[in-house]
């Protein structure tokens, strides 16, 4: 009968498995996930092969005892949820109970514990306990799980690539370290360390772990609180941006969770200061009464709804948006040593007999920690302090300070093919795109013509007509009267058509039939949902690029110094109206390192 129940439990546990652990990172979440609720403050994350070979994880956690480390991977262990509103707290950090047997009845675990100076050792095979015995004394919880879904076959090959694999665990120890910066993390792969964090609490410190000291230093703090939520964390200026929204982190009391309306908000908020299809790097924690949360929990989903998620979402864009918006964003073209060589890492996995060999390169963006740079808040004034270590010599930038300062003055000294205008200041070199700042100038200009409530119209000469098909026709029709505020003078003209009389003086001279066109084009394209902001940015955005000096049109020192004073008074004077950057900066120092000049602090 004991033999049947064994059994029993056995195959339950690996029908289990396919449900918990689906992949490595499954595995490493729970581990560590444990880790952290043993109050561990440093935890060692060891990868061969992206964990398909073996995953260590080591902590200096409380420990187990004998019958606890056993106990552990019972099925029943469940005795994580003391309290059931843990659940709803969200002051622990997992799911308890079956995922460790459900780990060890598809792979080969040994764990090496030690509670009050007695250590444990159990191995485990494929669920069946192999050895329990004494082990060292050893401060913590050292748990190897190799050989993954080795005695189950089918979900081995449903196993992604072994970049997959790393990707998916890199991007969760990534996520976790920034909401526990107290962690001293570690992640390494065949040896490679991939992420090494110091536990000092800072998460700025974190961030520079992850993307390397140039994204660091270009991040900006934010902070701010209404009567339910209080936020605070780090945003990048509008000139970094990834292709993915993975990079919006958002740390709900403590823990990581996702919400597609928080990052659709932040991503509002830099609107037209970067592309909108391109996404900032953030890291925004957000500390509200569990009660206001209203958790939609599953072991491997993060989603979180909140009760009152309008003012939330005011709150971060208002937050992000004051974040990035006044202050000097000329992106400047750092010269800095060489990129670090990208680390190449190669896998073999012809141990996996039925799996084909894969051997695969894979290349990371910046995994450097930099010794001779470091950032941190200054404790006393909440300054974002930059400081570099260089040849005996010290610099500083203070965040806060540039933080003041506005598009500087500058003065134009020439033009490169008749598109980008050189200028310069004391401080260095700037590089203006001469179409994209025009675009901005034109931009503001139109949005606020646009606006205002008597705008004149000019009547055309020879009228227009536009012919339509019969459902743009329609709903043209329905919609006349948005070109009207606008000043259009128009009328229906026989089947399907409409004749312009009259349109708004501020279309671009020799552009007009043109613009109409895109006009109504737009009309009939945003009629539902339709909005009379985002319509005249659209209509603004268009037009100012039509009104724009095109590349390859010399202008005269005069000219280029008109640009740049527009270009001053601009609300935005750092993006075009897409986003695009109008300038870049070279600082006197990065020139001096560009020509190898020996010390940068001779140029003054
Ligand atoms: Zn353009
Ligand atoms: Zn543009």
């Amino acid at each position: 009968m004991a033999v049947i129940k064994v059994m029993d439990e056995l195959l339950a546990n690996k029908i289990a498995a396919g449900e918990v652990v689906e992949r490595c990172a499954s595995v490493v979440k729970e581990l560590v996930e444990n880790s952290i609720d043993a109050g561990s403050t440093e935890i060692k994350v060891e990868l061969e092969d992206a964990g398909t070979r073996q995953i260590k994880v080591i902590d200096n956690g409380k420990g187990m005892d004998k019958e606890d480390a056993i106990l552990a991977f019972s099925r029943h262990a469940t005795s994580k949820i003391d309290d059931e509103d843990d659940l709803y707290r969200l002051t622990t950090l997992g799911f308890r109970g079956e995922a460790l047997a459900s780990i060890a009845a598809v792979s080969k675990v040994d764990l090496k514990t030690c509670m009050k100076d007695i250590g444990t050792h159990v191995v485990i095979n494929g669920g069946k306990i192999i050895e329990t015995g004494l082990g060292d004394a050893r401060k913590g919880t050292t748990i190897t799980v190799s050989e993954l879904f080795y005695n189950t076959p089918a979900r081995l090959k449903h196993m992604k690539s072994l970049y997959t694999e790393l990707a998916s665990i890199t991007d969760y120890i990534n996520k976790l370290a920034l909401s526990q910066p107290k962690i001293r993390f570690t992640l390494q792969n065949n040896d490679n360390v991939i992420l090494k964090t110091d536990g000092s609490g800072n998460i700025l410190k974190v961030i520079q772990s992850i993307y390397g000291t140039d994204v660091a230093r270009k991040m900006v703090p934010i902070k701010g609180e209404n009567p339910d939520y209080e936020i605070s964390g780090y945003v990048s200026l509008p000139e970094v941006h990834r292709s993915s929204r993975n990079n919006m982190v958002t740390i709900v009391n403590g823990r990581v969770v996702r919400n597609m309306d928080i990052n659709r908000i932040i991503n509002d908020a830099y609107h037209s200061y970067k592309p909108d299809n391109r996404y900032p790097i953030t890291v925004i924690n957000i500390t509200v009464d569990p009660s206001v949360i209203d958790v939609n929990i599953h072991p491997t989903k993060m989603d979180i709804k909140f009760s009152k998620m309008d003012t939330l979402l005011e709150l971060i864009k208002m937050v992000v948006r004051a974040a990035i918006t006044d202050r000097n964003l000329i992106p400047e073209v750092s010269v800095r040593k060489e990129k670090p060589k990208r680390e190449e890492l190669r896998f073999d996995l012809e141990r996996h007999g039925n799996k084909p060999i894969i051997k695969e390169e894979i290349e990371f963006e910046e995994p450097v920690i930099p010794v001779n740079e470091s950032i941190y808040e200054d404790e006393n004034n909440g300054n974002i302090v930059h400081e570099v270590v260089m040849e005996n010599d010290n610099y500083k930038i203070n965040t806060k300070e540039e933080e003041k300062e506005f598009m500087p003055e500058m003065y134009p000294v020439g033009l490169v093919h008749g598109t980008y205008i050189i200028a310069q200041n004391e401080k260095g070199m700037y590089i203006i795109d001469q179409h994209a700042a025009k675009e901005r100038c034109n931009y503001e200009r139109f949005k606020e013509t646009m606006g205002k409530p008597n705008i004149a119209s000019t009547p055309l000469l020879f009228p227009i007509t536009i012919e339509l098909s019969n459902e743009e026709f329609i709903i043209l029709k329905e919609n006349m009267h948005i070109l009207e505020n606008l000043k259009f003078k128009i009328e229906e003209f026989g089947i399907n058509s409409v004749i312009i009389k009259e349109h708004p003086a501020w279309l671009p001279k020799g552009f007009e039939e043109e613009s109409i066109r895109k006009i109504i084009e737009i009309v009939i394209h945003t009629q539902k949902d339709f909005n009379i902001e985002k319509f005249n940015e659209k209509i603004a955005t268009m037009m100012s690029c039509k009104h724009a000096i095109k590349a390859n049109t010399n202008i005269t020192l005069e000219e280029m110094e008109a640009l740049i004073t527009d270009l001053r008074n601009c609300k935005n004077p750092y993006n075009c109206p897409h986003g695009r950057p109008t300038m870049i900066y070279y600082s006197n120092y990065d020139l001096e390192k560009l020509f190898k000049r020996s010390g940068f602090d001779t140029i003054k």
